[in-house]
């Protein structure tokens, strides 16, 4: 018999076979749900962001066997922003393995503001990598010969996530870098307790540019089905990420991936998920599909409003918290001796 979790999961994944792919009316469905919701603000600290269109949204799901559903402005071209940085995380872990990393980064969330301006007292370590302290020291730990080499290798990891190249937009680049002081602090700070190296120049023209790649919903998506296809992207067959590195992307997206939601939505929502001031947010189901959404107007903590709600309904109507009451059962249940006798 099958549990409640695997017929939620089969309801999914048999939405998206059918011809006539009832995924996609649900999704098309709660886009007009929620198109006409008015809440939150576009972000407005360069005129880049400012200028986007609040009506727009898109909604685009991607699953490890590679089927593809968008609907609204799902190739709508937006800046990542901080969705890059678990990717970045990622390759640090790559670059310098999980003890090295954990040195410089923690994995803790914290219920301040991304751009809180704070440090672990005893281990002068940025709380986690999805607030811009951690987001910085990881991209510090990208390596390569020189800086156009690191710009290289960063480049060419987004583009095995969403198998296509991708570009840094200039003009957001530069508005980054002429108004981002408060990130030059940071960074001097983590230079100053010895967590970043003397590069700090070099860095902060990276993250910059890592927040400035344009991506679409329709990227996120096929980058979210990546980690969910642990690590190798769906659509091309080529790997992004070390298998042994999927994990601990997941859980912090799981714990920190939502700013000072994060708590809330491991609640409600229960995916690992991460989301970025231009508006978008990509969502995780392992094993199954990557969640990508595209909406300007955030909250007050800097989400998405249509895009936590879209994801929000999508993971009641299946069954997509990861604790869903009979998710989580059957893998161990299912290695005791099969007679009862223990
Ligand atoms: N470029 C922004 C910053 O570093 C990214 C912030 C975000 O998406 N939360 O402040």
């Amino acid at each position: 018999m099958p549990n409640d979790h695997d017929s939620h999961l089969d309801a999914l994944l048999t939405k998206m076979k059918s011809a006539a792919s009832p995924l996609r009316d649900t999704l098309r469905e709660l886009h007009s749900k929620y198109q006409s919701a008015g809440e939150g603000k576009v972000a407005d600290y360069i005129p880049e962001l400012a200028n986007a269109d609040p009506d727009w949204f898109g909604i685009s799901v991607v699953s490890v066997d590679r089927r593809k559903i968008k609907v609204g402005e799902s190739d709508q071209p937006f800046t990542i922003q901080s969705v890059s940085k678990p990717f970045v995380f990622g390759m640090a872990l790559e670059d310098h393995g999980r003890e090295e990393v954990l040195e410089k980064i923690g994995v803790q969330p914290i219920g301040e503001a991304f751009n809180s301006i704070t440090l672990d007292e005893t281990s002068n370590r940025p709380f986690n990598p999805m607030i811009n302290a951690g987001a910085i020291a990881a991209t510090d730990l990208i390596a390569g010969k020189d800086f156009p080499d690191r710009v290289r290798r960063m480049l060419a990891m987004f583009r095995r996530y969403c198998g296509r190249e991708v570009f840094v937009d200039n003009s957001v680049f530069s508005s980054e870098r002429a108004t981002g002081h408060r990130n030059r602090a940071i960074a001097h700070l983590m230079l100053n307790f010895g967590m970043l190296s003397d590069r700090l120049e070099d860095t902060l023209e990276l993250y910059f540019q890592q927040c400035s790649i344009m991506i679409t919903a329709k990227d996120l998506a096929v980058m979210g089905a990546t980690l969910a296809n642990g690590g190798v992207n769906p659509l091309t067959g080529e790997r992004a990420l070390d298998a042994e590195y999927v994990k601990d992307l997941l859980s912090v997206m799981q714990t920190c991936g939502m700013y000072d939601y994060a708590g809330e939505w491991a609640y409600r929502v229960g995916i690992p998920a991460k989301s970025g001031v231009g508006g978008g947010i990509v969502a995780v189901v392992p094993g199954q599909v990557g969640i990508g959404t595209f909406s300007p107007p955030l909250d007050m903590k800097g989400n998405s409003v249509r895009g936590i709600k879209a994801c929000q309904d999508l993971a009641e109507q299946f069954g997509l918290h990861v604790f869903n009451a009979d998710g989580c059962r059957d893998s161990l249940l299912s290695q005791f001796n099969p007679n009862g006798s223990n």
